[in-house]
């Protein structure tokens, strides 16, 4: 990805990565960073390097003395400048591999502008670092051309976003990061009040409240690309602290909602890959758990789960798991049986029982269709569940409680997938999820607790079911936008009606004294004159990750924290001075 920079910035004339055979003879001046040193004894080459690119400096004996001497005194990460001329490289010297490979600078003069301390590594050196290392050094460690160009491309997706939604008429509106606890129920991350001693601030968990605010003030329709603070348990694609493109449109329906989110989407992966999203899928959440058992599903391969009606069956394991309420699914993978190796399926087990599984079942499925492995003895049953099981394939088989069924089989789908090279490169599979369970069972809380966040609309038809004892089946209008297994986007319409939104407290366990004591001013402002509406938010983080084909959020963010919630450059979380603490009225107890 190159850039083109207008103008001539500061003394230079030309920044590392422009320069080509077209420019030979000019007289130019560089400044940068000393990527590699080579000393071929008499003649010595620089390879300068900024953000743009890599020049070869090249000192022969034509190059003044004042040259070799700074030349020979430079060291790795030295900031230097030079100014020379630019020659062709001979041909046998050219470099195809750089885009500044067909020609080198001769300095006339060279100069240091700033010397380095030894570094613990260098970014044009291959040795491995450590990802510890790399993010307590992270200015050095973002001076290599990947993560500069992640960082490039997360410039161009904001600002294609920008443009878009401006477009569509959107503003641009900031609120605030000190207020009080959003409902996205993750852990709040606390400010003490020094002024009001005993109160805290929260960090938004998103601006859920504010943007809904900001409706009922006549906004219309409102973005932000936000920062959001959560307190939960990292993951690879998870951090604290994460950026949001943040959605909300009035006198909107779920369906206009996607049409802008999805327009985003297309927009930001035309302007900043060139490429031409295939149309999404919409899956409801009850089809994306049965066919792929998750509600993130993958869509670049197949190995789609199979629900077995094993009602009658006498099979030990299977039997056992349904007279419990459970379910059976199996999952086919095709050419699987040749070379899956004991070892391969124990690892499989060992996978799927992270999610609660007891084990998995399997069957190969010979020439001449008869089965081996523990499900030879149920093949006949099997084989009429199944569709399109061929000779050489690899049954699969898990029984249990749906839950652990579903999160075990689909979590194990996406990981053959990866492991028998099904996951084809540089596709990109959005599909949206809609119709999602209002309410889901908290078995530690014993209540229902809301599957996205308690203003989300249940669907109309459903809001009579509220109350009834049947809360188990009322869908909300929220819809999530998936690509690649992973979540890019959630949203839903929102409550505007306040019988509703109150009967969907009472739901939640929440009566009104408690909702109006954690909400009261949404509930405030939603009963003074609330038009309908509904958003969306983005994972601006996770849609650079895929853009920049990487499978770590660190990798796209310019100063991440670690999977343990630190900042090793800054040192951050660090002890404060007792004086600071009791100024905010607060005691360490550890
Ligand atoms: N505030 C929600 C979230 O952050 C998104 C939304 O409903 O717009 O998940």
């Amino acid at each position: 990805m190159s850039e083109h920079v207008e103008g001539r910035i500061g003394r230079r004339t030309h920044n590392a990565g422009a320069l080509r055979a077209g420019n030979a003879g000019e007289t130019v001046l560089l400044q940068g960073w000393v990527h590699a040193i080579r000393d071929a004894g008499g003649v010595m080459f620089i390879l300068l390097r900024d953000r743009h690119g890599l020049t070869q400096v090249t000192l022969d004996e034509t190059a003044p003395e004042a040259a070799w001497e700074v030349a020979r005194r430079v060291r790795l990460e030295w900031v230097v400048e030079v100014e020379g001329v630019v020659a062709r490289r001979a041909e046998a010297a050219v470099n195809p591999d750089m885009p500044t490979g067909e020609i080198e600078v001769r300095p006339t003069r060279l100069a240091v502008l700033s010397a380095s301390r030894p570094l613990p590594f260098t970014p044009g050196t291959q040795a491995p670092v450590s990802e510890q290392v790399r993010l307590q050094h992270r200015y050095i460690d973002l001076r290599r051309p990947e993560l500069q160009r992640n960082l490039l491309i997360r410039h161009r997706a904001a600002q294609a976003a920008r443009r878009y939604l401006d477009r569509l008429g959107f503003l641009e509106i900031e609120t605030p990061v000190l207020t009080r606890s959003t409902p996205e129920g993750a852990r709040d991350y606390l400010v003490p009040s020094r002024v009001h001693p005993g109160e805290w601030f929260a960090l938004p968990q998103s601006p859920q409240i504010f943007k809904q605010i900001l409706m009922v003030a006549g906004c219309d329709r409102y973005f932000q690309i936000v920062k959001c603070f959560r307190d939960e348990d990292l993951r690879a694609d998870r951090q604290p602290e994460f950026t949001q493109i943040d959605i909300e449109m009035s006198f909107a329906d779920r369906d206009a909602v996607m049409a802008v989110a999805e327009g985003l989407a297309r927009h930001v992966w035309r302007e900043v890959l060139g490429v031409e999203l295939e149309p999404f899928a919409v899956l409801s959440y009850a089809e994306a758990m049965r066919r792929f058992g998750v509600d993130k599903p993958d869509l670049r391969f197949g190995l789609e789960l199979a629900e077995l009606d094993w009602g009658a069956t006498g099979f030990r394991v299977v039997r056992g798991a349904l007279d419990a309420g459970g379910i059976a699914k199996a999952m086919v993978v095709p050419g699987a049986a040749g070379d899956t190796s004991r070892k391969t399926l124990d690892a499989w087990t060992e996978f799927a029982r992270r999610y609660g599984l007891g084990g998995l079942l399997w069957g190969k499925v010979k020439e001449g269709d008869a089965w081996s492995g523990p499900l030879g003895k149920v093949e006949a049953e099997l084989r009429a569940g199944i569709p399109g099981v061929s000779p050489g394939d690899l049954v699969l088989v898990a029984a249990g409680p749906a839950a652990a069924v579903n999160a075990g089989l689909g979590n194990l789908r996406n990981h053959v997938a990866r492991e028998r090279g099904l996951v084809p490169e540089g596709v990109f599979r959005f599909a949206w999820v809609v119709d999602f369970p209002a309410f889901e069972w908290d078995e530690e809380a014993g209540r229902w607790v809301a599957l996205h966040h308690p203003f989300t609309a249940p669907k109309p038809e459903h809001v009579a079911l509220l109350g009834t004892g049947r809360e188990a089946e009322v869908l909300s209008d929220a819809y999530d936008l998936v690509c690649n297994g992973y979540e890019v986007a959630g949203g839903s319409v929102r409550i505007h009606d306040g019988e509703v939104q109150r009967k969907v407290f009472a739901a939640l366990g929440m009566d009104a004294e408690e909702a109006r004591a954690r909400f009261g001013f949404l509930l405030d402002a939603l009963a003074s004159g609330a038009p309908p509406h509904g958003g969306i938010a983005a994972g601006f983080d996770r849609w650079v990750m895929l853009l920049a084909g990487t499978d770590n959020i660190r990798d796209v963010i310019a100063f991440p924290k670690t999977t343990t919630a630190q900042d090793l450059m800054a040192g951050a979380p660090a002890p404060v001075d007792p004086e600071q603490l009791a100024e905010l009225h607060v005691r360490n107890t550890v």
